[in-house]
């Protein structure tokens, strides 16, 4: 395992900054129309679990994924800015490129993913590969 090359670390930074413009646009169009109203809209209506709720309890579970994977995206792009990007937070290692390629925002090795998946009992916006 080797560190990045200048190609490969902009390659990946590129992936970052795209990924999150399109994060950032799929929450706020979320944001504007599905989650709330359909959610008050429903709540009129009890005894009655509707697709509308269905719907809008998909979309909040959505959005709470794709908020969360933003702020992973913006910790990544902290890493790139300080020269850190690419290592395992965890164990210090280089992270591989091909996991990177995979999932841009990754803070964590593989090795410590899994281990930190375990101790959480679930799992957050970093899949391991
Ligand atoms: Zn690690």
């Amino acid at each position: 395992m080797t560190k990045l090359s200048p190609h490969e670390l902009h390659t990946l930074a590129d992936r970052l900054a795209h990924r999150r413009r399109d994060l950032a646009a799929r929450i706020q169009a979320g944001t504007a129309d599905a989650g709330h109203d359909n959610l008050r809209r429903a709540g009129g209506d009890p005894g009655d679990k509707s697709a509308e709720v269905q719907q809008a309890e998909l979309n909040l579970t959505e959005m709470e994924n794709e908020a969360r994977e933003l702020r992973a995206i913006d910790q990544a792009q902290e890493r790139v800015k300080n020269g850190t990007y690419g290592y395992c937070v965890e164990c210090g290692r280089p992270i591989p490129y091909a996991r990177l390629e995979a999932y841009p925002a990754a803070e964590r090795c593989t090795e410590c993913q899994t281990r930190h998946e375990g101790v959480r009992g679930g799992r957050d916006a970093t899949p391991s590969l």
